[in-house]
């Protein structure tokens, strides 16, 4: 394969804050609940598997203050609401609807919300903002994380061809914890049942990281992680220490341990 079918990219999207709707919530798993969104979604775009939206909760019965989109960026009326990054898992521009999953069991705005969310609760939703574009010509994927990388794996899952090899190295409480995966390539998953001991810690995942990559080759492998911060920056080293090529890689912290709001990109 030559490098230039290697190189990921980067593209801006029209910032663009939607006030949507809740039309419909389940329960995934016991920690992942879904909810299925409607409004002004026409020209809602996502390209990249690990896209983020913005979220704007508001309190039960509450409609957030959605900012409106000024020369220089967003206007928010009043303070600035809280925001938390989820990933948009499915949507249809047809049909109008945009599907996010939360992993649920911690307590805060984002979570609270989805917890009393019912047909009619309204969140504010902002961007995509921009996509990072993952060739999938990379004969081997590596996709590792914790429930809030669910979705962004679920949707690499489902955008993988069928001549590629995808392994999935992911924590969750247990069995009953872990929606099916499935995707056209060939899939193996490991998980990594925490059993009621708490998030965020990495032993248990650095372990199983160290054996399930051991054998994958080095140099035909794109890796993608992402996490509770601490654990995200533990993994990325030690999947640089097995040697695998760190431009193939890319890590984030997609929440941290006593922090609220997190997110970031781990690139040492
Ligand atoms: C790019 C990106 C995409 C993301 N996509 C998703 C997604 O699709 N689905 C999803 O569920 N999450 C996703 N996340 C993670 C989500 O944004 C965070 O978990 C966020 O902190 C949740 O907001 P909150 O209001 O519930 O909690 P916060 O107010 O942010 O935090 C409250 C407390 O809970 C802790 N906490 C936060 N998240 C967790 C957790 N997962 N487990 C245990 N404790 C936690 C914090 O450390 C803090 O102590 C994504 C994050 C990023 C950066």
């Amino acid at each position: 394969m030559t490098d230039a079918l290697r190189i990921a990219r980067r593209v801006r999207h029209p910032l663009k804050f939607r006030l949507l709707e809740v039309v419909e919530v389940s329960d995934l798993t016991p920690s992942l609940r879904r909810v299925v969104l409607t409004g002004d979604l026409e020209d809602f775009v996502s390209l990249g598997f690990d896209d983020h939206v913005k979220l704007i909760p508001a309190g039960d019965g509450e409609t957030p203050a959605v900012p409106t989109l000024g020369p220089e960026g967003p206007v928010f009326e009043g303070p600035r609401p809280i925001m938390r990054d989820y990933t948009p898992r499915q949507w249809d521009t047809t049909n109008r609807t945009l599907t996010i999953d939360f992993a649920v069991g911690h307590g805060g705005p984002a979570t609270d919300w989805v917890m009393t969310a019912r047909p009619g609760s309204k969140l504010g939703v902002g961007g995509p903002r921009g996509s990072f574009i993952v060739p999938t010509a990379f004969p081997h994927h590596v996709l590792i994380g914790d429930e809030t990388a669910i979705p962004a794996i679920s949707r690499r899952l489902e955008e993988l061809p069928a001549d590629v090899k995808v392994l999935v190295v992911v924590e969750v409480e247990d069995e009953a914890s872990a929606p099916p995966l499935n995707s056209a390539a060939e899939l193996t998953v490991v998980r990594v049942d925490r059993r009621g001991g708490p998030r965020g810690r990495v032993e248990a995942l650095q372990a199983a990281v160290q054996t399930a990559l051991a054998d994958l080759p080095r140099d035909d492998a794109y890796v993608w992680i992402a996490g509770e911060s601490q654990v995200a920056r533990t993994l990325r080293g030690v999947v640089v220490a097995l040697g695998f090529d760190p431009r193939a890689l890319k890590a984030a912290g997609y929440w941290r341990a006593g922090a609220v709001g997190a997110h970031e990109v781990i690139e040492d």
